[in-house]
C-alpha cells in the first residue's frame, strides 16, 4: 500500500502543542488499526538537537539509536507507547548535509543546485524513502516553527509538491486569542493567517484552534468561511491540564473519521478493539485527572526549572507513575543554586519534601546545590532518585560526606580537583567533536540482585538510554563501596557503573536517562517505586 500523509503546520504562532496534536492524531489512526508514525521536520541548521540549551529549546530527547531529537519526540513516544528512529527527525542541518554532499558526489553535474526543485524533490523522496521502508499506512509530518519563517519556506514548498504527488492533507494548527471581560473570540489572526498559508499555495482540509475555552459556535462558523471548510472540518482545542486527553477531544469532533475518510482509508470506529482502546486511554487519564492535590510532595532539584519544557519528560515519568499505582503528587520546582551557601535554608526549602529528584543536567551552575539536597535526602531519610548527573552528584556527595575524601567533584565542575570521583573516561578523553559524541542511546546494564533496583526493575538485565559524557570513576569504586555505597547495576562490556544506592533508605542514582523510556502506557519501574517509597514517607511524617 501506498503511503499517505497528513502534514501538521502552525500558520499563526508556535508552542502552541502542534507536537501532542500529531501525536494525538498518530495514536487515534493507530487505535484504528492503521500503520501510523509522526515525523518531525525542525528548520535550524544544526544537525540535530545535541548542542543546543535546554534553557532556550526545551528538553533534548534521545532516542535508542542514539539521536538527539527535539522534545516532540518525547511526546510523540508517550503518546505512541512506541519507539521512534532517528530517520523520524528531519532538520535543515540534516538536508543542507546531504545536498552538498550529493553536490560534491557530482548527482547536480552540469545544474545550479537549486531550492526549486533540488531541495523540494530531495525532501519529497526522503518522506516517501520513510513511508516505504517503515511500511506505513500514515505518515504524519509535523512542520516546525510556523509558516512564514524563512527557515521552513522552503520545506512548505515541498509539501506542496509533495500533494501534487502523493495523497497529502494539511491540518493547520491557529490561535483564537479572547478579549476584555467578556472574552470574545476573535478570529482575525487567523483570518490572516489562513491568507498566508494559502499564498503557499496549500489548502488546509482541518483547522484546529487552540483556545482557552472551547470554541464558540459562531468562530467554528467564521473560521469555517475564511478557510473554504464545512463547520465540522474546525476542530476545539481549548486548554486542557491533561495533554493525554487530546485524543478524545478530537475523537468526540469526529476527526479521527474525517481524517481516514479525507484519505480514503479504512477505520474501524465499531469494532469492540477499537472502543476497547478508547476506554483504556480514558480511564488513564481519568488516573491522571484524580492526581495532583493533597499528593506527596516531590522536588525537582535542577537548574533550568524556570522552563519546565527542559525537564518534559521527568515530569511525564512522575506523571505516569502516579497514575498507575493512585498515588497523588505535588511537583515543587527547586532552583538548586538558591539552595546554595546557607544550610538553614536547605532545611527550609525542602522540609515537608517526601522525595527528591535531581535530573540531568550540564555545566557548573547550580551544582553546589543540588549536593545540598542529596546530602539533606541523605541524613533525613528522604526517598532521592538521581537521573545521570543526579547519580554523578550523589557519588560526590557521598565521597565527601561519608568517605570523607574532602572536595571530591566531578571533573567537569573541577578540573583539578584531588578526588576526581566522577571524571571522563576512555573513549571520551581525546574527542575534538562535541556533536554526537557523548555515551549516547541504548546501552545494557547488569541488575545486581537483592538491590532496589533489582526490586524496581524485576530483572537483571535492563536497557536504558544515555546521554552523557562524565562517568562514576573506576578507581574510586572500592572506597565508595567499603564506605556502604550499593553498586547495583554494572555495563559489564565497558565496565561502568549504571546504578549506585544508598544501603539504607530509598535513595538511588542511574547514569541512564529512565524517564525517556516512561510511556503513560508503560510506567517506569524506578519512577514507580520512588514514588512507593515517597508515599511511604508521607505516611510516617
Ligand atoms: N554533565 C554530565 C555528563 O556529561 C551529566 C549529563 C546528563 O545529566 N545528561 O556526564
Amino acid at each position: 500500500m501506498q503511503t499517505k500523509y497528513i502534514v501538521v503546520l502552525g500558520s499563526l504562532l508556535s508552542g502552541l502543542g502542534k507536537g501532542i496534536v500529531t501525536a494525538s492524531i498518530a495514536k487515534l489512526l493507530t487505535m484504528h488499526g492503521i500503520r501510523a508514525m509522526p515525523l518531525k521536520f525542525d528548520g535550524y541548521l544544526n544537525y540535530d538537537c545535541g548542542t543546543m540549551n535546554p534553557f532556550r529549546h526545551g528538553e533534548v530527547f534521545v532516542l535508542d539509536d542514539k539521536s538527539e531529537v527535539d522534545m516532540d519526540f518525547g511526546t510523540y513516544e508517550r503518546f505512541l507507547n512506541r519507539s521512534l528512529t532517528g530517520e523520524f527527525s528531519l532538520t535543515g542541518g540534516k538536508i543542507f548535509s546531504a545536498i552538498i554532499e550529493k553536490e560534491r558526489r557530482g548527482d547536480f553535474l552540469g545544474n545550479d543546485v537549486q531550492f526549486v526543485p533540488h531541495v523540494a524533490e530531495y525532501i519529497v523522496e526522503y518522506l516517501k524513502g520513510v513511508g516505504k521502508k517503515n511500511a506505513l499506512d500514515v505518515l504524519l509530518v509535523e512542520v516546525g516553527g510556523t509558516v512564514g519563517d524563512i527557515e521552513n519556506s522552503y520545506f512548505i514548498e515541498a509539501m506542496r509538491e509533495l500533494a501534487l504527488r502523493e495523497q497529502v492533507i494539511f491540518i493547520d494548527l491557529t490561535y483564537i486569542p479572547e478579549l476584555g471581560a467578556v472574552g470574545e473570540q476573535k478570529t482575525k489572526p487567523t483570518q490572516i493567517a489562513l491568507r498566508n498559508i494559502m499564498q503557499f499555495g496549500i489548502q488546509p482540509s482541518f483547522i484546529v484552534c487552540r483556545s482557552e475555552k472551547a470554541l464558540a459556535d459562531s468562530t467554528r462558523k467564521k473560521v469555517a468561511l475564511f478557510a473554504n471548510l464545512n463547520e465540522s472540518a474546525v476542530i476545539d482545542d481549548h486548554n486542557s491540564d491533561n495533554i493525554y486527553r487530546m485524543p478524545i477531544l478530537l475523537m468526540e469532533q469526529g476527526l479521527d473519521d474525517a481524517v481516514i475518510k479525507a484519505l480514503g482509508l479504512k477505520g474501524n470506529a465499531g469494532d469492540t478493539a477499537f472502543k476497547s482502546k478508547v476506554n483504556e486511554w480514558k480511564k488513564l487519564c481519568e488516573a491522571i485527572e484524580g492526581t495532583g492535590k493533597n499528593g506527596v510532595n516531590i522536588a525537582i532539584v535542577g537548574k533550568y526549572t524556570k522552563l519546565h519544557d527542559a525537564y518534559a519528560s521527568v515530569k511525564e515519568a512522575v506523571t505516569h507513575a502516579s497514575a498507575h499505582n493512585g498515588v497523588n503528587v505535588k511537583l515543587n520546582w527547586i532552583e538548586s543554586e538558591d539552595l546554595e551557601g546557607n544550610t538553614m535554608h536547605v532545611e527550609e526549602m525542602l522540609r515537608g519534601m517526601d522525595g527528591i529528584i535531581v535530573p540531568g543536567g550540564f555545566g557548573k551552575r547550580g551544582i553546589e546545590g543540588m549536593i545540598s539536597a542529596i546530602g539533606y535526602a541523605r541524613d533525613k531519610g528522604v526517598p532521592y532518585l538521581g537521573l545521570c548527573l543526579g547519580m554523578q552528584l550523589m557519588a560526590v556527595e557521598f565521597a565527601r560526606h561519608v568517605c570523607n575524601l574532602e572536595g571530591a567533584n566531578s571533573t567537569e565542575f573541577n578540573p583539578g580537583t584531588k578526588h576526581k570521583v566522577v571524571d571522563i573516561m576512555g573513549g571520551q578523553k581525546d574527542l575534538d567533536r562535541k556533536g554526537g559524541t557523548m555515551r549516547l542511546g541504548l546501552w545494557p546494564a547488569a541488575v545486581r540482585k537483592g538491590t532496589i533496583a533489582y526490586w524496581a526493575y524485576e530483572s537483571t538485565r535492563v536497557k536504558e538510554r544515555h546521554r552523557h559524557r562524565y562517568e562514576l570513576n573506576n578507581a574510586y569504586r572500592k572506597a565508595l563501596a567499603d564506605n556502604g555505597l550499593v553498586i547495583s547495576a554494572i555495563n559489564e562490556q565497558n565496565d561502568l557503573v549504571e546504578i549506585i544506592e544508598w544501603r539504607d533508605g530509598f535513595g538511588i542514582g542511574t547514569q541512564a536517562h529512565p524517564e525517556l523510556e516512561s510511556r503513560l502506557e508503560r510506567p517506569h519501574p524506578l519512577f514507580l517505586s520512588f514514588l512507593k517509597a515517597a508515599a511511604e514517607h508521607k505516611r510516617q511524617s
